[in-house]
């Protein structure tokens, strides 16, 4: 047997041996496995630790226990249950794919790997662990967790976002997943990841295939994955425009459906240096009776710094015309209803019910 091929079939081997005994097998998605709870947890899992994803993904499962009810839902519902959670594409993506399924398979959870990446928001990987997890197919995948691990143990160089040490490291993948076995190996792979094979301070020591790990092996487990290039950030400023009615409501609008906080409820947003009694004036044509500068608090995002200063400002009286646009609201601070909010908002509007 070449030596290749001895060394994938060895990591392969250990890894589900040591799964057998360690790996998680109570988390959620686990139970009364599907295509469509895998779906979830997977985009769920995509930039977020598992122990902040469990109590949103119940909370979610137990609104939207299928596609029919996902794809049924107003987009507003979904991205209220993801408040929190960021990376807000994801759940709108989420729920355009959920319509997709319903309109194109209907209902029915497509499980061919070219059906599952034309859908928003799954890509390779994803469609990989769906596949591998939910109907035993033999797929491979990359997220960051085994690209971790697979640096490592097979000593590849280079920053894995670049194309080309991608796609050495799919190729590695493609080669250690086994054709039998492959829900156990790919959970056990990202479990591997997870536990073990962790950023800093790997616990190499307890690692199943530490025998084997050419970086563990060579000393230079901490020089794998080769880290980005760091590039500075740019900052953006802008006003946070808090309203107050004299019923207590403040004005809130809903975002453009791309961009940042797309589809979610905001302060209307103004530019930085915006003479805010003007703009009320001008804009909306409401009278001001106080106006109060918070102090200026960062939000990164991940191409950009973004400084916003909350003006809290006191409306002598609340106009009906500010309320005719669909996308303006006047929301009621001690009886907050449902509707999707960025983390930054949603703070504030917990300073200011408890403010006013
Ligand atoms: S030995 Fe260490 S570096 Fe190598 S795979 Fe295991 S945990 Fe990762």
């Amino acid at each position: 047997m070449p030596k290749n091929k001895q060394k994938s079939n060895r990591f392969t081997q250990e890894l589900l041996k040591w799964f057998a005994h360690h790996g998680r097998k109570d988390l959620p998605w686990q139970e009364n496995t599907t295509p469509y709870r895998v779906w979830i947890s997977e985009i769920m899992l995509q930039q977020t630790q598992v122990s902040t994803v469990i109590p949103y993904y119940q909370r979610f499962m137990q609104k939207f226990s299928d596609i029919k009810a996902l794809a049924g839902a107003p987009i507003d519902e979904v991205l209220h249950l993801w408040t929190g959670l960021g990376y807000y594409a994801r759940a709108r993506n989420l729920h355009r794919a959920a319509q997709m399924i319903q309109g194109e398979f209907n209902g029915d959870f497509p499980l061919d790997f070219d059906d599952l990446i034309a859908l928003p928001g799954i890509g390779r990987s994803t469609a990989g662990a769906i596949l591998a997890i939910a109907a035993h197919q033999h797929q491979a995948i990359l997220d960051g967790n085994v690209k971790r691990v697979l640096t490592r143990f097979a000593l590849v160089s280079g920053w894995p976002g670049l194309k080309e040490v991608e796609n050495t490291l799919w190729g590695i993948a493609q080669q250690y997943t086994p054709e039998e076995h492959v829900a156990d190996y790919t959970q056990a792979i990202m479990d591997l990841g997870a536990t073990l094979c962790i950023r800093s301070k790997p616990r190499c020591g307890d690692c199943p295939v530490n025998r084997a790990c050419g970086a563990y092996k060579q000393g230079t487990v901490t020089e794998y994955p080769t880290p980005k290039a760091k590039k500075i950030l740019p900052v953006k400023e802008s006003i946070l425009l808090m309203a107050i009615g004299e019923d207590g409501k403040v004005l809130l609008e809903q975002r453009p459906p791309t961009g940042i906080w797309g589809g979610l409820w905001s302060f209307p947003e103004l530019a930085p240096n915006t003479d805010v009694r003007e703009w009320c004036e001008t804009n909306f044509n409401l009278k001001i009776d106080e106006i109060q500068a918070w102090l200026t608090k960062r939000h990164t995002f991940s191409h950009f710094h973004l400084d916003y200063t909350p003006v809290y400002v006191k409306v002598a009286e609340t106009l009906p015309a500010i309320m005719e646009p669909k996308e303006r609201v006047w929301y009621n601070l001690q009886k907050p209803d449902a509707r999707g909010l960025a983390t930054p908002i949603k703070r504030l509007l917990t300073q200011l019910a408890q403010n006013t």
